[in-house]
C-alpha cells in the first residue's frame, strides 16, 4: 500500500500506509503536525490537546517577531497562557550558538512547562537542544519553508565558531501556517526547494547501497520522498508565486521528507553526498570566520554538481576495470589519514574518521564491492535511469532564481573542487561517489573539478 497524507478537520496531517515489510524498524510519528491557512490562531487548542501546560518561553528573532512572534504571544496570552518572550536581538541573523542557547536557557523559569520556537532552522535548533537539556517539550511555529529540519532529531549548532551536532527531540507540535510562511523571502523558498531536490540523490545512493552492501532500503520511505519531490517540481510555478497551495506543497514536501527520519530513525532517505558537500562548505566558511551559507541553497547546488556523475555512470563499462591496477592504487591507512587531514582539516578529519571507522577499506572489501557492481550493474543503471532528466532540476532552480553555482554563495572555486572530491568521505553511508572511487573512476569523472 502506498503512503498517503490527509488532514483531519483541524488541519492535522495524517500519514497513512506506512505499513512496510522491509527489515527497517518503523515507527509511526506521534507528533501533531498542522499545515493550513490561518491556523496559527488555533495554537492554544493544539497546546491544550497535548496537555503542555500554561507557562511557556517563546523564542523569536527580529524577523520572526514581526511575521508571527508578536501574534503568537498575543494569541497565547489571550488564551490564558503565560508567555516569557525570549527575543534574540541581533544585528545580523541569529546563529544557533552558545549565546542563543544560553539566552533561551536563562529565560526558562522553574514554572516553565514548554518552549515555543517561532522561526526556521536556527531558532528551532536552539530550542531543540534546550528541550533536550531541560526535558521540556517544545512547539515549533514555522516561519519559512526553507529546510526539512522541523521534524529532525539532531540539532546542528555552533560552539566557539565550530559546527557541532547534538541530539534533541522533535517538536511535539509543528504548526505551519501557510499565510505566515508565504511572507518568507524568495531566497528562503528557493532554499527549501533546493533541500528537497537533493532527495533524488539521497534515494539513488540508498538504493545503490542496498545493491552493493545489502543495506536495507525502505520502499515506503523512498516513495514518500519521491512523491514529495515530484509534486514540488510539478508545482514550481505556484511555489514561486507563493500561493497558499504552492506554499503548502513545499512545506508538505519538507515535512514528509523529514518524517522519514521519524519513521526509520535515520536520515538515509534525505541526505547523502549533496549534503556532505554542503557540510564541507559550512565548515570552510566557519573556519574563515564567515557565516555558513544557506543550507538549502548549498544542497541545491551540491545536487546539481553531482547529478551529471550519476547520469554518466549509467553508461559506464565496468568490464574494463583492471583489478591489478586498482589494487596498486588502493589507499593505505596512512595515505587515507593524510588525505582526510589535507581535505577536511586535521580536527574535522579526525572527527570524521573516528565516527566512520568503516571507511578504512581493506583491498578485499573494495574488490568485493567492485565485483558486486559488475555483477549487478543493470540494477544500478535502473536506479540512475529512474532519476528525472537533469534539465528538470536545473530549470526548477532557475525558475526560482536560486543560486546556481558555488560562487553565488561565496564559495571559491578551489573549495568547491576539493569539496566534490572528498564528499564521499564524510560518512560510511554508501554513495555512488564511493563506488566511483572504489572502481578507480572518480578522478576521471571529476576532471572538470580539478584538485588545486
Ligand atoms: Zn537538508
Ligand atoms: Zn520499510
Amino acid at each position: 500500500m502506498a503512503a498517503s497524507i490527509t488532514y483531519d478537520e483541524n488541519r492535522r496531517l495524517i500519514i497513512s500506509g506506512i505499513e512496510c515489510d522491509c527489515a527497517c524498524e518503523h515507527r509511526t510519528p506521534d507528533q501533531d503536525i498542522y499545515v493550513g491557512e490561518d491556523i496559527i490562531r488555533n495554537l492554544p487548542q493544539y497546546i491544550r490537546k497535548r496537555n503542555l501546560g500554561t507557562h511557556c518561553v517563546l523564542v523569536c528573532d527580529k524577523n520572526t517577531i514581526k511575521v508571527a512572534g508578536d501574534q503568537v504571544c498575543r494569541i497565547l496570552t489571550d488564551a490564558g497562557i503565560d508567555v516569557i518572550m525570549c527575543f534574540l536581538k541581533r544585528e545580523t541573523d541569529v546563529d544557533p550558538d552558545e549565546r542563543s542557547v544560553g539566552e533561551v536557557l536563562l529565560s526558562i523559569q522553574p514554572e516553565t512547562e514548554f518552549l515555543v520556537a517561532v522561526g526556521s532552522g536556527s531558532i528551532t535548533d536552539t530550542c531543540r537542544v534546550n528541550a533536550a537539556r531541560t526535558g521540556l517539550p517544545f512547539v515549533s511555529v514555522g516561519t519559512a519553508p526553507s529546510m526539512d529540519g522541523y521534524t529532525s532529531a539532531v540539532a546542528p549548532l555552533l560552539l566557539r565558531g565550530l559546527k557541532i551536532h547534538r541530539q534533541g527531540p522533535c517538536p511535539e507540535i509543528i504548526c505551519c501556517d501557510t499565510k505566515v510562511m508565504a511572507t518568507a523571502p524568495d531566497w528562503m523558498i528557493a532554499a527549501g526547494v533546493g533541500d528537497v531536490l537533493g532527495k533524488f540523490i539521497a534515494k539513488a545512493d540508498w538504493k545503490i547501497g542496498s545493491i552493493i552492501n545489502d543495506e536495507v532500503y525502505c520502499p515506503v520511505c523512498g516513495q514518500i520522498v519521491t512523491d514529495a519531490v515530484n509534486r514540488l517540481i510539478d508545482n514550481v510555478d505556484k511555489i514561486k508565486a507563493k500561493t497558499p497551495e504552492g506554499i503548502q506543497i513545499l512545506i508538505e514536501g519538507l515535512l514528509l521528507a523529514g518524517m522519514t527520519i521519524l519513521i526509520i530513525g535515520n536520515t538515509r532517505a534525505v541526505a547523502s553526498v549533496e549534503h556532505n558537500i554542503a557540510h564541507f562548505w559550512d565548515m570552510w566558511a566557519l573556519s574563515k570566520g564567515h557565516r555558513a551559507p544557506c543550507h538549502g541553497a548549498s544542497v541545491g547546488i551540491g545536487t546539481m554538481m553531482v547529478w551529471p556523475m550519476f547520469t554518466r555512470f549509467a553508461d559506464e563499462d565496468l568490464s574494463k576495470i583492471d583489478f591489478n591496477e586498482l589494487k596498486k592504487r588502493h589507499m593505505t591507512r596512512e595515505q587515507r589519514v593524510e588525505w582526510m587531514h589535507s581535505t577536511w582539516g586535521v580536527d574535522n578529519g579526525d572527527t570524521i574518521m573516528r565516527e566512520n571507522p568503516g571507511d578504512f577499506l581493506s583491498w578485499e572489501e573494495q574488490e568485493r564491492r567492485v565485483r558486486r557492481a559488475q555483477e549487478r550493474f543493470p540494477e544500478i543503471q535502473a536506479v540512475i535511469r529512474e532519476l528525472p532528466p537533469f534539465e528538470r532540476i536545473y530549470n526548477t532552480m532557475k525558475k526560482l532564481d536560486a543560486p546556481m553555482k558555488s560562487v553565488d554563495l561565496d564559495i571559491p572555486e578551489d573549495v568547491r573542487n576539493i569539496s566534490i572530491h572528498c564528499a564521499k568521505d564524510y560518512r560510511t553511508r554508501y554513495t555512488l561517489f564511493k563506488l566511483l572511487d572504489e572502481c578507480g573512476l572518480l578522478d576521471e569523472y571529476l576532471s572538470d573539478y580539478p584538485m588545486n
